[in-house]
């Protein structure tokens, strides 16, 4: 394997040429591609632009379908351990509590994973780190992409760390940077949408003394709508706290520190008894709701927050990412290993721009009907938790990679996310489904001729694949990344099919 070359021991400019993948940035995005790069034996290098990952607590939400995808990689049991799926809204008016509304379960068997898991961000990152270093691959901190320039055969880059300069060739790179991503911005992509001056938070992590830790803490009010909230992560004494803060006519909030949340806390809230302290991380959090006028500029990709912004309501942006590295990791390899042709990688924005559109318009109105519902004391916490939330629901009915064929079964079409299911020994589908290949369930023994080495057959007899799958008549391919591509009524089809990929 080819992977990471490590961080620079030299002041020398060297150049390094066997790169296939530069992956700028190693949050949650980043890092979840280069697992995905790396279980398929892709040469990727992962630059980040911090000396060391960052504390704060951030996306506190992984949602049904991200787990999934984690599950996949081999560590969602790990981050159940650690995480919490049932704590309930507690709601305040002043120092009076006002009542409580529990968590939503959406009772659905055909996933593992039913429930939001409660975690913070850097929990996620630390099992992704862990994966990529299990997988052969390193991030090289402190490192930034200062230039590029793409070419016929690639894109020239210049990287920088406090000790020297690197001239390095990559045949594809994937901007994972962030929101602010200059990477999307030297590239001459628009990040078409608004700021919401209005709407500025302080966030922060702090110790809180004088609370059960037993639930999410919202103190209502007809100004604000929440005016402070707590939230409290298991196996920690962290609680995140949020809290609106009106801006001046030039649209600053002040700095947040401390005494500033002790000081707010005890304006908004008047508890008596209850102390902020150890605060590990204070931020500004800006309601900005954008998304990439397209997702490629040559061999550049854009995924995550460089591709996408809104509001945190329903939490789902760290999610939406993952879910984007999922989609572009498998394609990305087809493409270098040449089972697919290059078109293969415009189905990535094909796919993920309309749930980028989804997404910012799902949020801003979930924001509004909590908001509203809390400025009348009246709950809007429901609309968080919801079954779109859970992201299970996403499909890419629409897009030229799904093949519906003659057949829909069960409601299923190619496009959809393929059900997890549990069989009838007790163990789930999922099982057989985790790893890199496609995969076919087959109702029996037909062999198949095409890039057989790349498709896992799966036979349908247990009873439970064949509910869920529609009696298990049909020949369903699976992508690699878990959606139905083909629902087929012979063998033949998906070898026709998979032999159009190499010219879709
Ligand atoms: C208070 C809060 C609560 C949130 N709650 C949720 C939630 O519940 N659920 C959810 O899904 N999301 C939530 N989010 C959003 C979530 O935090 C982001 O969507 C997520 O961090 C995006 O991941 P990313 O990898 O795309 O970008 P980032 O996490 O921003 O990572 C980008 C990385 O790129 C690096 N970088 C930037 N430029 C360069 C360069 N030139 N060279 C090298 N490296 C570079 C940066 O240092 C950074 O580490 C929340 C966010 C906040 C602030």
């Amino acid at each position: 394997m080819g992977f990471a070359q490590g961080n620079f021991a030299s002041t020398k400019l060297h150049t390094v040429n066997n790169t296939k993948v530069l992956i700028i940035g190693a949050g949650p995005v980043g890092l979840t591609l280069a697992c995905e790069l790396a279980r398929r034996d892709i040469p990727f290098r992962i630059i980040e632009r911090c000396a060391v990952a960052p504390q704060g607590s951030r996306a506190k939400a992984l949602q049904p379908r991200s787990l999934e995808i984690l599950n996949d990689l081999g560590i969602a049991e790990d981050l159940m351990k650690i995480g919490s799926t049932e704590l309930p809204y507690r709601k305040f008016q002043g120092n009076k509590m006002i009542g409580e509304t529990p968590r939503t379960g959406f009772p659905r068997n055909d996933t593992r994973y039913p429930k939001t898991l409660l975690i913070p961000q850097p929990e996620v990152e630390k099992a992704l780190r862990i994966k990529l270093q299990e997988l052969g691959g390193s991030i090289e901190w402190a490192t930034t992409l200062t230039d590029f320039k793409q070419s016929n055969n690639g894109i020239n880059c210049q990287l920088e760390n406090d000790r020297q300069h690197e001239a390095m060739h990559c045949s594809y790179m994937v901007a994972c940077d962030g929101g602010k991503s200059s990477t999307r911005k030297k590239l001459g992509i628009d990040f078409v949408g608004e700021t919401h001056q209005e709407e500025q938070l302080w966030v922060g992590d702090v110790e809180v003394a004088g609370l059960e830790r037993d639930a999410w803490y919202n103190w209502l009010s007809p100004v604000f709508g929440i005016a402070f909230a707590l939230f409290p992560f298991r196996n920690s004494n962290i609680w995140q706290l949020q809290a609106v803060m009106p801006a001046d006519q030039d649209g600053n909030i002040p700095a947040p520190t401390l005494e500033g949340f002790n000081q707010l806390f005890k304006e908004r809230t008047q508890m008596e008894g209850v102390r902020l302290t150890n605060s590990s991380w204070q931020s500004i959090y800006r309601v900005n709701i954008r998304r990439a006028e397209r997702y490629r500029a040559g061999n550049a990709f854009i995924a995550g927050d460089a591709g996408h912004v809104h509001s945190i309501a329903g939490g789902m942006g760290m999610n939406t990412g993952i879910q984007d590295a999922c989609n572009l990791g498998w394609k990305l390899a087809a493409v270098i290993n040449g089972h697919a042709d290059d078109r293969l990688l415009n189905t990535y924005g094909e796919e993920r721009i309309p749930i980028a559109d989804w997404l910012l318009a799902t949020t801003s109105q979930r924001q509004k009907v909590m908001l509203d519902g809390a400025k009348t004391g009246k709950s809007g916490f429901e609309t968080l938790g919801t079954n779109d939330t859970t992201q299970l629901n996403l499909n890419y009915r629409g897009s030229s990679l799904s093949k519906t064929g003659q057949s829909t079964i069960n409601g299923l079409e190619a496009g959809d996310r393929a059900p997890d299911v549990q069989l009838t020994d007790g163990s789930w589908l999922s099982d057989q489904l985790r790893g890199t290949e496609w995969k076919l369930l087959l109702p029996g023994e037909e062999k198949l001729t095409a890039l057989t080495d790349l498709v896992k057959v799966i036979n349908t007899s247990d009873e439970h694949i064949r509910e869920a799958y529609g009696g298990g008549e049909a020949a369903i391919l699976i992508r690699p990344d878990g959606y139905i591509a083909l629902i087929a009524a012979s063998v033949q089809e998906v070898t026709k099919y998979l032999k159009q990929l190499n010219g879709l």
